[in-house]
């Protein structure tokens, strides 16, 4: 199991929380019995031959390649920094959410290519493999074969990896491993469905999860949506009042003041279109005593959300317009990709 001192360093509410609750010692005690449990999973010693087929099956397809991350989507200089921040924990599980094509795969590939080095065995249970990384070992889940993400986790457990890449939580026996590995010393990365940060705790809850096992695992949840950037070579600008933000959900503090806004005119560059490459637009939540407290008791989404943004998150939308005053793009860009949900 998993020294107290580790817990301390990088899950600082639950000491905060063994302090000053009667309900914390408990989950402390049932903490190091899911561990244990996960030990005594991960003890179990794979017949020899199946681990071959295993190997040859599943490994032996050719994953390692070149490393090709276009287009990294972590832009943002201060939201990348607290994600490096969050993710260099030995231990504890950080999510992207977003629908479909939201990058958050992108997003795991480019946390997982910097923590990448000799020391570290990585390794990611993928559906599909959707980049080849040098030095990491990618499984493709395999259902016809038996392979699904829980068995492959609980199996690949066994190699005792640093940190695992879980594609996708989809049901609640993988979220269960992915939290005992959590538990056990692993730093886990994963992606669910949910339209921003604070809800994929209430996910998590909602699949079955137990909510203290969640305070005690999540480090931190990334939501993200991708959108179209301006074209660089046409985008002009032009004056709105302030009002006019006000009809994209925005707060606004001088609605008769002017703003210069951008967008694009459309050029051969940008086929017409006004838009080229992409921008993200991000709403990180970092877990802390407050909002740990909040899950364990269920609280509603609106109260963790409030906590979240006390502990310094933006919201999509804020994100979005700190994007568009930038000239980056436009409101109409950013309304459509953050309330397109696009499930
Ligand atoms: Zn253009």
């Amino acid at each position: 199991m998993l020294a107290k001192r580790t817990y301390e360093r990088t899950h600082p509410w639950i000491t905060f929380d063994l302090q000053t609750t009667k309900f914390l010692p408990r989950t402390w005690m049932l903490l190091g019995e899911a561990a244990s449990k996960a030990h005594h999973i991960a003890g179990v010693p794979l017949a020899p031959q199946t681990a071959e087929r295993f190997h040859r099956i599943f490994l032996a397809k050719g994953v390692r390649g070149t490393t090709a991350i276009e287009g990294n989507t972590l832009t943002e200089d201060q939201v990348q920094a607290q994600i490096e921040e969050l993710t260099r924990q030995p231990n504890g599980m950080f999510l992207s959410t977003g629908p479909t094509g939201a990058g958050k795969t992108t997003t795991q590939y480019s946390v997982l290519h910097k923590l990448n080095s000799i020391e570290r065995n990585i390794i990611t249970i993928e559906d599909p493999i959707e980049y080849q990384l040098n030095g990491i070992s990618q499984v493709q889940v395999n259902r016809k074969a038996g392979l699904s993400f829980a068995n492959a986790l609980r199996s690949f457990l066994r190699q005792d990896p640093d940190i695992i890449m879980v594609g996708e939580m989809r049901d609640l026996e993988t979220a269960e491993i992915s939290v005992e590995a959590s538990l056990t010393g692993h730093l886990v990365l994963s992606t669910l469905h949910t339209n921003d940060a604070p809800s994929a705790v209430a996910r998590m809850t909602d699949m079955g999860l137990e909510p203290y096992l969640i305070s005690a695992t999540v480090i931190g949840v990334l939501a993200q949506r991708l959108g179209r950037r301006n074209c660089s070579h046409c985008a002009e600008p032009y004056e709105v009042k302030q009002s006019e933000l006000r009809r994209f959900g925005f707060e606004v503090t001088d609605p008769e003041a002017t703003v210069t806004l951008y967008r694009g005119r459309g050029c051969e560059d940008c086929r017409f279109t006004g838009f080229r490459g992409r921008i993200g637009v991000y709403e990180l939540m970092r877990m802390n005593a407050e909002i740990a407290e909040l899950v364990v008791r269920r609280a509603p989404l609106a109260d963790i959300k409030a906590a979240a943004k006390a502990n310094g998150m933006h919201e999509l939308r804020e994100d979005g317009l700190l994007k568009i005053l930038a000239g980056t793009t436009t409101p109409e860009e950013v309304m459509r990709v953050i309330f397109t949900a696009g499930f």
